[in-house]
């Protein structure tokens, strides 16, 4: 943490709060993951800047809610965003609004007729965290602003930047002040008062699981309205008739896209028996074509260096990628966080590696006999976000499918 009166020598970020750009006292270093220097500074938000956002929100809250779902659509700035995805979750629930329906129940024995009507709740606490960061945090601004409430959000400190030049964008295209504010900060100083705060009824967070029970304690005593957005540790289950080019393939994608950090991607691999070893030897060839290095090179798909000593320790044998294959990296990078793709086999189920989420490049590998062992082991996690299944048996893969417990 360092004080605002040092030389700023780096881009230092703002709060935004009721449509202006407030500065903050102090400030936390942001470290870019591929060299490992600090290239920004982030305000270290504490109780004093929720309280003004949430104050911002609250009475921006009346005029806001009372606007017809026309008027709350906020594409022009959507627009300007050179995010593709973070303009379609602004359009796409600017628009879902106009076509909403809602249920009724009739009970004519009792002359009545039940109704739902959908409501803004008031100031939203959003928390979005730095995987994906704009297209998270664009994912939980544009529901709550289409359907009428105000927000106060905190992006991850890591990734602040782009949610402080979307302020910029929203200030431009005319979204009026405090319905959307911007509070930067640490998770436990500017995160836990929001999410403490008597005045914010809705806390939607996406994050760690750590992390979410911490944010359920916290707002238990005030009953708030909340919406949890967690990790996984997906399974796919590899059938012995599948397509195994296109498996490979694809598979090699959802392992370690985005350096394997999207909650979706896959992270245990359940290959049968008969197929094993052939998929495990196309697998780690294509999974060491996923090239790692600096991510300004458009030919690099690995950027930032998360752990697998933790899978060394459980006694996993790696066939590819963390201390097996040489990193090439320019010499500005050196201090970079990377790791490669990295492909494990020999890693029991109940061991920590197979348990955890890594939320890196690293996937284990192990075969099945059976369908019912593939379904119980893919299903053998506290998890349950998404999961794959493998075979041109269209009937297996409806079947398997229904029974592996997972929301995707
Ligand atoms: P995280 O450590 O839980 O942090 C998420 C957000 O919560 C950050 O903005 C963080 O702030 C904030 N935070 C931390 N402690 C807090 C507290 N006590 N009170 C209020 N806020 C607090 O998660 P992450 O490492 O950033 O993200 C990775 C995780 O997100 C993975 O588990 C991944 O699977 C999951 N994820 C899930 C989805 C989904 O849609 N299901 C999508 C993407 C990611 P700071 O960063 O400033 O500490």
């Amino acid at each position: 943490m360092s004080s605002s009166s040092e030389p700023q020598t780096h881009l230092v970020l703002e709060n935004y709060i009721g449509g202006k750009f407030v500065p903050c006292r102090d400030h936390i270093d942001s470290h870019d993951p591929s060299t490992g220097l600090v290239y920004c500074r982030v305000p270290d938000s504490g109780e004093e800047e929720v309280e003004a956002a949430v104050a911002a929100a609250k009475e921006a809250f009346p005029d806001w809610s009372n606007r017809s779902p026309e008027q709350r659509k906020t594409v022009v700035f959507a627009r300007t965003v050179d995010i593709p995805r973070s303009a379609h979750n602004l359009r796409f629930f600017a628009s879902s609004l106009l076509h909403q329906t809602n249920d009724s129940t009739q009970m004519d024995h009792m002359g009545c007729l039940n109704y739902t009507i959908r409501c803004p709740v008031g100031v939203a606490g959003l928390i979005s965290p730095w995987n994906l960061p704009l297209y998270l945090l664009t994912w939980k601004i544009a529901p709550a602003v289409a359907a009428g409430n105000t927000v106060v959000a905190k992006p991850s400190e890591m990734t602040s930047v782009t949610a402080w030049m979307m302020c910029k964008l929203m200030k431009e295209a005319g979204v009026p002040p405090g319905v959307i504010n911007m509070v930067f900060g640490s998770g436990s100083r500017a995160g836990d008062a929001l999410v403490g705060h008597p005045d914010v009824p809705l806390v939607s967070f996406t994050g760690s699981t750590a992390t979410a029970q911490r944010i359920t304690e916290r707002s238990a005593p005030h009953c708030k309205k909340l919406s949890l957005e967690l990790g996984g540790k997906n399974p796919a289950l590899v059938f012995a008739d599948a397509d195994l080019d296109q498996c490979v393939a694809t598979t090699v994608r959802s392992s370690f896209s985005n350096q394997g950090e999207i909650c979706l991607c896959t992270s245990r691999i359940y290959v049968e028996r008969s197929v094993y070893s052939e998929f495990l030897d196309k697998f780690v060839a294509a999974a060491r074509k996923w090239k790692t290095g600096a991510p300004s090179d458009p030919g690099n798909c690995n950027g930032v260096r998360s752990f697998v000593a933790l899978a060394r320790s459980e006694g996993a044998t790696v066939h590819c990628g963390e201390g097996v294959d040489r990193l090439e990296l320019p010499e500005r990078n050196a201090g970079g966080y990377f790791l490669p793709a990295t492909v494990l086999t020999g890693v029991a189920d109940a061991s920590r590696v197979m348990q955890e989420e890594i939320f890196g490049p690293v996937v284990c590998v192990s075969p099945f006999d059976t369908e019912e062992e593939a379904v119980a082991r893919g299903n053998g996690v506290r998890y349950g976000l998404a999961a794959v299944v493998w075979s041109r048996d269209v009937g297996k893969v409806h079947r398997v499918a229904r029974r592996i417990q997972a929301g995707m």
